[in-house]
Order: structure tokens, then C-alpha cells, then sequence
């Protein structure tokens, strides 16, 4: 039987083209982009994320580098000054602790590899799920800013969930395989249709599944 969710989900697959773009990316690279592309437009992040890459060659590049080179590189992504300390500090803890390769932490089964990543200061949990769904395609379902508000909005998680338990919910109804899909394709709808501020329901596809639409017409901005 197709759940709600489910339903959901095919009716967007008709909507939104997905753009897996870390293939381009070494994985460090990617981990780069992944805390840059929180609540910044995508064509930002892809600039800062090209420059990046072109600038740094290797962790250890980016461990050497001083704080303010790495605003200097990041900035057209935006919040550098928060970003450009955070990406210096997973480098060196990186360096120090796995001599800047990544690979001795994603060639580890996903529960101990999520573990070592969130041990790293700046890495959390959906971090480091985006980043092993990317890099090693984890059959994971992360919940981003964009997913959290959706699915509130729409009653499959409440108030009370976290982001391990809203993560599991979803996992719960999308099979292994759809999952990765699953994850792009509500966050080109958050970003799109269901906006945290003002979002746009009268456009809405999927407004017939949404308990807070049902309830109360005038949406509250997340
Ligand atoms: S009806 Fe509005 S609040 Fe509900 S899912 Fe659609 S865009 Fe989001």
C-alpha cells in the first residue's frame, strides 16, 4: 500500500529534476559544500564551492591556510566569518587525527563512520549523514532545515521529534533505494513552494495531504 509520504513524493518526482552535484567534488570538497549549502541559494554555493576547490588541493592545504584566507575563498556563499572557522577546525582535526584522509573514516560501515565524523567539532549528525549519502551513497534519509519544516507542516513529524527521530519516521516509509531521491527532491520543494517564510500554497501540488493548510489557512512561517 502507498503511504502518505509515498504519495507525496511521486507527485513531486513529476515536478523536480534532481541534481546529484557533489559528483564533480572530492569528498572533502563535498563535506565543504554540504556546510556551505545550509540555508544559502544554490548558485552560491556552487561559486564558493568552485573556488574552493581550485584554491585547496588537499586538506592539509586547507589546515595550513589562515582563517582569513578561507573567508576570503568561501564568501560569495555568505555567513563566512562563521563558516571559514568551522571548515579550519574539521581540517585540522582531520590532519591530526586521520592524516587528512577522509577515506579512512568512509571506508568504515555507517554507524561507526557517522560516530567518527560526529566526533569532529562543526560536523553534526546531518552533516555527516549528507555527507555519507554523497560520497558513499548510504541509503539515508537526511533531514534538512527544508525537510524539518515540511514535514511538520505537513503532520508526518511534530513538534517532539528531533533530528534522529523525524529521520527515522521518514526512513520508516521510503524504501533504501528512493531515499537519496527523496532527500533532493523536498529540498527543491522547500525551497521553492513550501518556503519557511511566506510559502506558496496556493501553488502547492500536495496541499491536499497538508494537515496545517487543512487546519489553519493562513500557514505560520517557520
Ligand atoms: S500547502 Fe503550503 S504549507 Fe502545506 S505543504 Fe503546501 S506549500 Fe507547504
Amino acid at each position: 500500500m502507498t503511504n502518505k509520504l509515498q504519495k507525496i513524493v511521486q507527485t513531486l518526482s513529476k515536478r523536480y529534476q534532481i541534481n546529484e552535484w557533489w559528483e564533480i567534488y572530492t569528498p572533502f570538497v563535498t563535506l565543504v559544500s554540504i556546510i556551505l549549502s545550509q540555508r544559502t541559494y544554490w548558485k552560491n554555493v556552487k561559486t564558493a564551492t568552485d573556488r574552493f576547490s581550485e584554491r585547496f588541493k588537499s586538506v592539509e592545504d586547507v589546515a595550513n591556510a589562515s582563517v582569513k584566507e578561507i573567508e576570503e575563498v568561501i564568501k560569495p556563499a555568505g555567513l563566512y566569518r562563521m563558516r571559514a572557522p568551522r571548515i579550519s577546525n574539521i581540517a585540522n582535526d582531520l590532519v591530526e587525527k586521520y592524516d587528512g584522509k577522509l577515506n579512512e573514516i568512509t571506508n568504515l560501515p555507517y554507524n561507526k563512520a557517522k560516530e567518527k565524523l560526529t566526533l569532529i567539532k562543526g560536523i553534526g549528525p546531518k552533516t555527516a549523514d549528507v555527507f555519507l549519502m554523497a560520497v558513499k551513497g548510504e541509503q539515508v534519509l537526511p533531514v534538512d532545515v527544508h525537510i524539518f519544516r515540511i514535514m511538520k507542516r505537513l503532520g508526518i513529524t511534530d513538534n517532539k521529534d528531533d533530528y534522529e527521530s523525524s529521520r527515522a519516521k521518514l526512513e520508516a516509509e521510503i524504501l533504501p533505494n528512493q531515499r537519496m531521491k527523496t532527500h533532493l527532491i523536498l529540498i527543491e520543494f522547500g525551497r521553492l513552494i513550501c518556503r519557511a517564510q511566506n510559502p506558496k500554497c496556493e501553488e502547492c501540488p500536495i496541499k491536499r495531504y497538508c494537515e496545517v493548510r487543512k487546519h489553519d489557512f493562513a500557514v505560520p512561517n517557520i
